[in-house]
């Protein structure tokens, strides 16, 4: 048995290794898509902008319209006084032309203050696209980065699983699938040592008759507190 155990030690060794390298990679990734988050919320915000911007726009050209038109029909009535004769109706296209005077200069400034907005929009999208061009430079940097990071990373893990394989090989009955059981319900540790009657896994003592068994090593013991499978190491000479 006890050379059972050292086979799932040496094979617990070959797990931990690709589970940690499996780890590494998804963290990498995890990294990776935090940044495409990112770019995404900016392009959202890029987004938003623009729409204010061609609401403000065709706000603009509406208003623009309506201040062209104003402005002809202004000009049309000055030209209008030169062809009056009467003193009255003078007065009377006067006053009028007086009103449209306001009315448009009322316009006029409604027309500066949605191009002034206009402006402040499109320098804001200008910084944002900007903010966003220098993410995906760095996205793609990175995204190079990683894969030959990753390349390695599988590289490393198909070379383990192949060691894995070989070892696993030597695992007899059922002992391969309950240790693979313990290991992924145990963090990774399914192969403890108990050192000084004490279970290195839990750090529980172990009872002293389960010591013993343990030293007899005839079956395979679990801890009774982590139910991880034990092992005592031989007495070093
Ligand atoms: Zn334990």
């Amino acid at each position: 048995m006890q050379a059972q155990i050292e086979i799932l030690a040496s094979l617990q060794t070959v797990d931990r290794e690709i589970r940690e390298q499996t780890g590494r990679k998804q963290r990498l990734l995890e990294d990776l898509r935090v940044t495409e988050r990112q770019i995404q919320a900016k392009k959202g915000e890029i987004d938003a902008l623009s729409a204010a911007w061609s609401e403000r726009e065709k706000l603009r050209v509406e208003k623009d319209r309506v201040f062209q038109d104003e402005g002809k029909k202004a000009m049309d009535k000055r030209m209008r006084m030169s062809r009056i004769k009467n003193a009255k109706e003078l007065q009377a296209l006067q006053r009028e032309i007086e009103l449209m005077r306001l009315g448009n200069g009322e316009l006029e400034e409604e027309l500066i203050k949605i191009m002034q907005e206009i402006d402040a929009i499109r320098a804001q999208i200008q910084t944002k696209e900007s903010e966003m061009a220098a993410m995906q430079e760095e996205w793609q940097k990175k995204q190079d980065e990683l894969q030959v990071e990753i390349n390695g990373i599988d590289a490393a893990v198909s070379e383990a699983s192949t060691r894995r394989q070989t070892i696993a090989s030597q695992v007899t009955g059922d002992l391969i699938s309950r240790y693979e059981l313990i290991f992924s319900r145990r963090g990774g540790t399914a192969v403890v040592e108990v050192a000084g009657g004490i279970c290195q896994g839990c750090y529980m003592n172990v009872p002293p008759q389960l010591w013993n068994e343990i030293i007899r090593n005839e079956k395979v013991h679990l801890c009774p507190s982590c139910q991880r499978i034990l092992f005592v190491k031989p007495a070093t000479e």
